[in-house]
């Protein structure tokens, strides 16, 4: 089937993985050179973690979805799961490196043990390194800890920000002072924190120095179904987004309006419309006070992002639940502006009618494209009332909604709460709808029961960081 790869952005899976590992490579490689030979077997492993663990860490600085020759074609989930799986490998290298560096007890040099921990604990020159390893571990603790930790998700993600800085800054320090020696060695790293910290600090520049020119600004804030919002944007004057169907904005609102204050919301209108739409769900402690947000509030927007966009040409199979909606409602509405061809089913589910959108925000779209929308309930009354479908969502409403298709030719896009987008995507791929035309992006990063695709991801994920212990044992037998 033909796929139309033309707008594309962002680097593939496997170019990320090369220069991932090519990234790793290359210091070890300068050290190498520029010290052959020099260190017994316990100090050349020492380095070997430490120079791994130095770049992955700053490697996580352009991990954090913002970046779209990273996150723009493997999507913004993918890109914080392989942050989350990454972090803890580079403490766990840290943490080698230092072990290597005091290294096993030795009968015929008594004391030495002794002398080297005191040395790593107390000894003058290394502060820069206990500073860096100290914010490394508090950083993996506090993002694992998140969920259970009393602290608003800002006030953790500005700490978590102004952490990696500092981390970054003593790292770097230790590094120069501490690692290999050489002008090409100092170079390299000087040259390779600048390269991850400048486009991580020019979020917040860039967002500081428009700060004086036009927002956009609340048209109208709807209450439209329970807890859930619809946000019409206007642009500034003369103003304009291009964006794909189905891509997501960074939005930040009023007084609040720099980076750390910005959360992450799909735009539910199609490219070219008057204005964006967005509809936004009472989720926690800023979504809970959105619908008193008035008309006329200015709006900061990063945008556009993401790679929930759909790419076939076959036939279409749109999956939303609940606030999942925002998406899919691009896509339709977008598909139907566009005069597309594509044949097109539609299922929306919600925990009950009462929070579903009205239909005015689909049904021009679906009578435009003749779709008729599949509408599923989990509440036993809406079957029986309004003559909805019963829910949840199930493989046999999938295969219900597929009838007359063949698989291998569907592309399905999937949006919704994390086990409803799980038990989808598994469903059609043993229906026999191929896994590279199933997407889905998760409006949550925290884990939930994983698919086929995920656990190929995070088989790709291991593999990748395996491949950077591969490299720490070359280095330390070369
Ligand atoms: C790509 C993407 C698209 C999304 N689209 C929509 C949408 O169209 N409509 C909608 O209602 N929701 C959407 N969300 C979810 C939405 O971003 C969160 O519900 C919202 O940020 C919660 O913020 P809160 O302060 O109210 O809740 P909190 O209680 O602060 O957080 C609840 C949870 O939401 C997540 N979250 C909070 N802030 C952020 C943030 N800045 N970045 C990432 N995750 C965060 C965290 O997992 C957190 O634990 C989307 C999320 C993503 C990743």
């Amino acid at each position: 089937m033909p796929q139309d790869r033309s707008k594309r952005r962002g680097l593939p899976p496997r170019v990320l993985a090369c220069l991932y590992a090519g990234l790793v490579a290359l210091p070890m490689l300068v050290a190498l050179l520029s010290e052959p030979g020099h260190w017994q077997g316990a100090m050349r492993l020492a380095t070997a973690c430490g120079i791994a663990a130095a770049v992955m860490v700053l490697a996580q600085m352009v991990t954090s979805g913002r970046f779209e020759a990273i996150s723009g074609r493997i999507g913004i989930d993918v890109t914080m799961a392989f942050h989350k799986w990454a972090a803890p490998l580079a403490l766990l290298l840290a943490l080698m490196h230092v072990l290597a560096f005091i290294g096993l007890p030795d009968p015929d040099r008594p004391g030495r043990l002794a002398r080297r921990i005191d040395f790593v604990l107390s000894g003058p020159g290394l502060w820069d390194a206990r500073i860096a390893l100290g914010l490394l571990a508090l950083l993996v603790a506090l993002a694992l800890l998140r969920d259970r930790l009393p602290m608003r998700y800002q006030l953790w993600r500005a700490g978590h920000a102004l952490g990696a800085l500092g981390l970054v800054a003593a790292l770097l320090w230790h590094v120069l002072s501490d690692g290999p020696r050489g002008m090409g060695t100092a170079l390299l790293w000087v040259g390779l924190a600048l390269a991850v910290c400048l486009p991580a600090v020019s979020v917040y520049a860039r967002r500081l120095v428009r700060r004086g020119a036009a927002p956009w600004t609340i048209a109208e804030n709807r209450h439209v179904a329970e807890r859930l919002w619809l946000l019409r944007l206007a642009p500034p004057q003369g103003a304009a987004l291009a964006f794909e169907p189905g891509q997501f904005a960074w939005l930040a609102f009023g007084a609040k309006r720099l980076p750390l204050h910005d959360h992450p919301f799909s735009i539910a209108s199609a490219p070219g419309e008057d204005g964006l739409r967005f509809l936004i769900q009472e989720a926690g402690d800023f979504t809970d006070g959105i619908g008193a947000l008035p008309a006329g509030t200015a709006v900061s927007m990063d945008a556009p992002h993401g790679s929930f966009v759909p790419r076939g040409a076959g036939p279409l199979i749109l999956v939303a639940g609940g606030v999942g909606i925002a998406p899919i409602l691009s896509i339709l509405s977008h598909l139907a502006r566009s005069g597309s061809q594509r044949q097109v089913r539609f299922v929306y589910a919600a925990r009950s009618a009462e929070a579903m959108v009205p239909p005015e925000l689909y049904q021009p779209a679906c009578a435009a494209l003749g779709v008729t929308p599949m509408l599923v309930s989990d509440r036993a009354e809406d079957v029986s009332e309004l003559g909805l479908l019963r829910g949840p969502m199930s493989a046999a409403l999938l295969e219900k909604a597929m009838e007359g298709l063949e698989p291998s030719a569907c592309e399905v896009m999937i949006c919704g709460p994390g086990v409803m987008m799980t038990l989808v995507a598994d469903s059609a791929l043993e229906m026999g709808v191929p896994l590279s035309r199933i997407d889905y992006e998760r409006f949550s990063y925290g884990a939930g029961p994983s698919s086929v695709k995920d656990r190929l991801r995070l088989t790709g994920f291991a593999a990748l960081l395996g491949s950077v212990l591969g490299l720490v044992l070359l280095y330390w037998l070369a």
